[in-house]
């Protein structure tokens, strides 16, 4: 199905880049038309009306949105974002991506985005069970354990996932912790799960450093955006010793050359809702952060962050990408040319589907693993990931993203290629 709503420009149009970028790799790899006809369609799209009761006893209809983007190589995965931007074009952008990213991490999943277009900073917790309950009962037929399983993103978190798979459960008749993954311990949640996607980004910055020879003791970091993912990768990269010396989030940003204190930044972020005012920073313009000198910049908030307007401001050495999509291809190529790598998110960020698996496969066999087990796992798996692109980017002389989406894309097309078409 192709979409209705198309955006103008391909800069801010996240399914034509996603597209473009699938293109070139079916190009690169010399793939027949009709496996690129399959990856490039979506094999369902769902968009739901949401209506809830707001605390004011107004009725509020929001919309809600699932994209199974591929189920060639195991039942889809993907997060649930809520967020006022939220549209098919996001959306589906997403899910292309998700199935690429499970495919370079080698993990037996297909690839599915969802959300609602709503501000959860302007609801409360009573307003967003109601939203994320119905939005789940909209969507009933369409996820489960053995066909799509969702996971938190951008406004969602463990409570929205505890919510989402009680109201799963009450629908079919018993417990099914499977159907989500990101769900607090008590009901069936995996050790590890909350920083996994920061712990990925941080042994992946290692290795890309190492590899490059550039890994040294307090390098300067700069991250983007300081939610869930960017927390876990600034707390997990002070504790490897890199120097945090600037975050923002979407009110502000602080920084310190000497180096940010995370645990105290976590602490006073917690209680005033943002990282601006810090005692002991200084606070800059929120956008600023991304054109600070420093050795590695982490965008970590949203797409399209690294555009053609700003690329060649940005001072860093090396960009990873811990959000998904925040380089448009006009600053990718600007970052070619000026020689500054960018490690791709569908590598960078794919720590948290890899412990989202682990989740699952516990839940399914109804058996924990330790939270060492789980890190031990993990390590294996990126590291792998890491040493496959890296390989394929040396001998075929292209950048980490062309490498991270030939590695996925051709994985995506060998199981399609053998599965062929039913009937
Ligand atoms: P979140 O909602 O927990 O945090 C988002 C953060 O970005 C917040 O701190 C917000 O204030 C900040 N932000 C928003 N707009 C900003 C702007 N213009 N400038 C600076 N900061 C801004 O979301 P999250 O789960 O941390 O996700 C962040 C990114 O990582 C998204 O792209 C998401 O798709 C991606 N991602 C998340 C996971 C996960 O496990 N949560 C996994 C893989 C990828």
């Amino acid at each position: 199905m192709h979409l209705p709503h198309q955006r103008e420009h391909e800069e801010f149009h996240p399914l034509g880049m996603a597209q473009r970028q699938l293109r070139e790799s079916v190009e690169r790899l010399g793939l027949p038309d009709e496996i690129h006809a399959k990856l490039a369609h979506f094999k369902r799209i769902v968009v739901v009306a949401v209506p809830a009761r707001m605390d004011n006893g107004c009725l509020e209809v929001f919309t809600g949105y699932r994209v199974q983007h591929s189920m060639e190589r195991g039942p889809c995965k993907g997060g649930m974002r809520y967020h006022p931007a939220v549209d098919l074009d996001e959306v589906c952008a997403l899910a292309m991506l998700r199935t690429w990213k499970a495919a370079v991490v080698n993990i037996p999943y297909g690839g599915a985005k969802g959300g609602v277009d709503c501000d959860p900073q302007q609801l409360s917790r009573g307003e967003l069970e109601r939203i994320t309950r119905r939005f789940t009962s909209e969507l009933v037929e369409v996820i489960g354990p053995e066909k799509d399983i969702p996971a938190p993103d951008v406004g969602t978190d463990a409570e929205v996932m505890a919510w989402m798979m009680d109201t799963y459960s009450m629908n079919r008749g018993f417990v099914v912790p499977g159907v989500v993954t990101g769900k607090p311990l008590a009901i069936g949640g995996s050790a590890g799960r909350s920083d996994a996607t920061g712990r990925g980004c941080v042994c992946i910055l290692e290795q890309a450093l190492a590899a490059m020879e550039r890994l040294r003791p307090g390098l300067k970091v700069v991250i983007q955006g300081f939610g869930k993912v960017g927390r876990a990768t600034a707390r997990l990269a002070a504790q490897a010793g890199f120097r945090v010396v600037a975050v923002s989030d979407v009110c502000g940003a602080t920084q310190n050359p000497h180096g940010l204190d995370i645990a105290k930044l976590e602490a006073y972020a917690e209680e005033h809702g943002t990282v601006a005012g810090f005692p002991e920073g200084e606070d800059l313009e929120r956008d600023q952060v991304l054109l600070l000198p420093c050795d590695v910049l982490i965008p970590a908030a949203l797409e399209g962050a690294l555009t053609g307007d700003n690329a060649e401001q940005v001072q860093a050495k090396l960009i990873l990408e811990a959000a998904n999509g925040p380089t448009t291809g006009e600053a990718e190529a600007i970052f070619a040319e000026r020689c500054i790598p960018v490690v791709p998110d569908i590598l960078a960020n794919a720590g948290g589907v890899t412990i989202s698996y682990f989740e699952w496969v516990q839940d399914l066999q109804a058996y924990f693993w330790s939270e060492e087990e789980i890190h031990q796992k993990l390590y294996q798996v990126m590291t792998q990931a890491f040493g496959d692109v890296y390989c394929i980017s040396e001998e075929k002389k292209l950048t980490l993203r062309q490498a991270a989406l030939d590695l996925a894309i051709g994985r995506v097309a060998e199981a399609q290629a053998l599965r062929g078409i039913y009937p």
